[in-house]
């Protein structure tokens, strides 16, 4: 969030964004599964100018050996940003933020993922960002959250996140990168299918009634992410009806 240039309007008069959206929108997603071969489970999404490519591994035997837990799984999230997703290049490697991310998102599964069905095993999530656009952390864990399924790893649902932020002084949906670069406040959140938080995060100033018109505005967008979710497992996973008779 830097000093936004005094000629610089992110919101129209007409409520307009600088990409064409209303305050209420979230960019335009798409999502292929199963994109690498070697991974248990795979995702690929674009998220407006974001691109982030997920890929599953496990339940698979914890190594080194004192990683592993008697009783779960541990589930290991490594986010990371490809030096050229960024305008200058991103310095390789884990950095302060990469860290943070990785641990707020891995967090974020642990609620749904029934990693006590397979103790002494890892599942490891890794989330490669190829080009960022801001909100790369709640796009990733929209990609990752397939790329689970899609590896058949047992959750309790789908996790979906999207950010609401304050742009103008208005409440936005799913800020993009002039908007994240010049607004006054970035708030990521994500959630279970319920509705239950289990990723919360605030840069900015936000009153209590800004956030709560805020949260009201990622549930719904967190809605529509969840459709577009489930409308990808559907087509990969549910066997049409013609097939189930032929083979009985
Ligand atoms: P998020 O991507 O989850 O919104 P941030 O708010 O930390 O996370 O970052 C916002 C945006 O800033 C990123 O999506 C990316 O476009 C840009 N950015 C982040 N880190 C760097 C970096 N090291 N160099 C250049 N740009 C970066």
């Amino acid at each position: 969030m830097s000093n936004k240039p005094e000629n610089l309007t992110l919101i129209t008069d007409d409520g307009l964004r600088l990409d064409g959206r209303r305050a209420d929108e979230i960019r335009p997603m798409k999502i292929e599964i199963g994109v690498l071969s070697r991974a248990d489970g795979s995702c690929y999404l674009e998220w407006g100018r974001n691109k982030i490519l997920v890929g599953v591994f496990g339940p698979r035997e914890a190594h080194p050996r004192r990683s592993q837990r008697a009783d779960a799984a541990v589930i290991r999230y490594r986010y990371n940003m490809a030096s050229f997703s960024v305008e200058d290049r991103a310095r390789p490697g884990p950095s302060r933020r990469s860290i943070e991310i990785s641990k707020v998102s891995r967090e974020a599964f642990e609620p749904v993922i029934m990693a006590e069905l397979f103790p002494k095993t890892a599942i490891d999530i890794f989330v490669e960002v190829l080009q960022a656009d801001a909100g790369t952390r709640t796009a990733a864990i929209n990609a990752s959250s397939i790329a689970l399924a899609d590896a058949g790893i047992p959750m309790k649902g789908l996790i979906t996140s999207c950010a609401f932020g304050k742009v103008d002084g208005q409440i936005v949906l799913d800020l993009n990168k002039e908007e994240d670069n010049y607004g006054e406040a970035d708030f990521p959140v994500a959630m279970t299918q319920d509705g239950e938080i289990t990723l919360i995060q605030m840069d900015g100033h936000l009153t209590p009634e800004e956030i709560k018109k805020g949260l009201e505005l990622v549930k719904k967008g967190c809605k529509e992410i969840l459709e577009i979710q489930q409308a990808v497992l559907r087509k990969k996973f549910e066997t049409p009806v013609e097939e189930i008779s032929e083979e009985t």
